[in-house]
């Protein structure tokens, strides 16, 4: 393992939190059909321009005590949580792994936290969104584990195992049960995690809903069987550690 510069893990960090802003902007304004190529240049309220600093990621929201200093609106809080989010992910990635095989795993978790806040909120898993995590996946065999043959197992194996479900239980029930995106996530899952790991994935999937829901019972709130977090966040939120335990383990 070659060495690392030290401050490479707080660099990624930084760039995670930039790109957060970035991806925070289109979880907002994605479902709602507005533009997301501007950045988060507006007010989501008032549509009032931001400042300079009103644009520094995290700073600015703790700043202005997470509210709209022209109109007092609350500001939406996938913007710290994303933000913060990514910012923890480059962190994480850059003291995990060297170089550019932390970039990639940057990447994924950056990808992954906002098809998770996406799917949770919206129940919408976009498909250039996933498009560009299978794409990233595929090429990320050029520099870091698992080899492509593995991960193009993953791919097809990821798909087709929940397309097979989801197909099989339209037959029985007669109505869907599987959100048309979640095959096409898994699929990508696969392409960056390889075969092997994708059965990990899964239990860990289902530990992260239970845990979801003995939350929910424990804060007295009722738990319905459509209640459950989607399944695409449940995945995504169980893939980034399953990244990291390949990682450390050199698996
Ligand atoms: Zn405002």
């Amino acid at each position: 393992m070659p060495p690392t510069l030290p401050f490479f893990a707080p660099l990624l960090g930084l760039a995670g939190a930039i790109i957060g802003s970035f991806l925070a902007t289109i979880t907002v304004r994605w479902p709602e059909g507005r533009s997301v190529l501007r950045g988060r240049s507006t007010c989501d309220g008032c549509g009032r321009r931001l400042r300079a600093w009103q644009l520094v990621p995290l700073v600015s929201w703790i700043a202005s005590r997470g509210r709209c200093t022209a109109c007092g609106a609350r500001i939406d809080p996938r913007h710290p949580l994303i933000e913060g989010g990514c910012l923890v992910i480059g962190v994480i990635s850059g003291v995990a792994a060297p170089g550019m095989v932390a970039v990639a795993g940057a990447v994924f978790g950056w990808l992954l936290l906002t098809l998770a806040v996406l799917d949770a909120r919206d129940f919408w898993l976009p498909d250039p969104l996933v498009a560009a995590l299978a794409l990233t996946g595929a090429a990320g065999a050029a520099f870091a584990p698992p080899a492509l043959l593995d991960r193009i197992a993953g791919g097809l194996g990821g798909f087709l195992a929940l397309w097979l479900i989801a197909a099989a239980y339209r037959r029985v029930r007669g109505r869907d049960g599987l959100g048309g995106g979640d095959p096409k996530l898994l699929g990508a899952i696969g392409l960056w995690l390889g075969w092997r790991l994708l059965p990990a994935t899964l239990v860990i999937a289902g530990m992260a809903g239970i845990g979801w829901i003995v939350a929910r019972r424990l804060r007295g709130g009722a738990v319905a069987a459509d209640d459950m977090l989607p399944l695409g966040t449940l995945l995504a939120i169980a893939a980034y550690p399953a990244w990291l335990a390949m990682i450390i383990n050199g698996v």
